[in-house]
């Protein structure tokens, strides 16, 4: 049983065959499958499709992307609201991203503490999206209290230093399809933490592993990037299959696959 703890299955570039995914997902043994929203919109959309799939649930989000001017209340009450939908398990993607110049980071700090006080309030794991934004979220966290909080480094693209200094403030590690690459820094992560630490991801439709890079991502592609942490920590592909599964069951508190 493989999981893919992010996947934007309800985005339109899976409009025109997403019942052939889903199959696919089934025929591939894929046992959960997290639809993370990243603004109101894309929210409902996520809990929509969880509402008609059983191992499909959904994360009410508000991506650093979607900050680029300040979020009015209107949104956050809204997002709150969604929030206590059946088959929400998190607030998600949430975060701050610098990789491009020019980005409001201000904008994006507020939200992300007002995401971070929702998942508190409402004793939800958060996924963070970070990108070259590191010791700004690791502040940040501090200050919101992260030991309230638990949750996953979505897409987790720090080095080993980074690595442990989220897992020390009680978050774990997704690994996406990234790990295929070659000049990728997770392996070294995989090594250097425990397999109670890590979940995994596609964040299809982005970030297709090799052989399919370059591609349309897809959720069954998981199964590959569980065999990569399988081989890297030289463990059976079951024994990281089964760890990963557990990890998810536990964070998000979902019922036993
Ligand atoms: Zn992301
Ligand atoms: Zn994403």
């Amino acid at each position: 049983m493989f999981v893919d703890t992010h996947c934007h299955l309800s985005f339109p570039e899976f409009d025109q065959d997403r019942n052939e995914v889903i199959a696919r997902l089934t025929e591939g043994n894929v046992s959960v499958l997290i639809d993370p929203g990243i603004n109101v919109e894309t929210s409902r959309k996520s809990i929509e499709l969880a509402g008609n799939v059983d191992f499909i649930y959904a994360n009410v989000g508000l991506h650093p992307h979607e900050t680029e001017h300040p979020v009015n209340k209107n949104v956050y009450d809204e997002l709150a609201s969604l929030a206590l939908s059946p088959k929400v398990v998190a607030i998600g993607e949430i975060g701050l991203d610098y990789h491009y110049p020019g980005y409001n980071r201000s904008a994006q700090h507020e939200a992300f503490r007002e995401m971070l006080r929702l998942a508190k309030f409402l004793d939800m794991p958060v996924v963070i999206h970070c990108r070259d934004a590191w010791e700004d979220m690791l502040h940040i966290l501090s200050e919101e209290n992260h030991s309230a909080m638990r949750g996953v480094m979505h897409c987790f693209s720090g080095d080993t230093v980074i690595a442990d200094a989220c897992i020390r403030k009680g978050f774990k590690l997704s690994i996406p399809g990234t790990v295929t690459y070659k000049r990728s820094l997770l392996p070294d992560v995989i090594r250097s933490v425990s397999l109670d630490d890590l979940l995994t991801e596609t964040d299809a439709p982005y970030l297709a592993p090799v052989p399919y890079r370059g591609k349309r991502n897809e959720p069954a592609y998981v199964r590959i990037v569980t065999e990569c942490i399988a081989r890297i920590r030289e463990i059976s592909v079951e024994e990281s299959a089964q760890g990963i599964a557990r990890n998810t069951i536990e964070l998000f508190r979902l019922p036993p696959a």
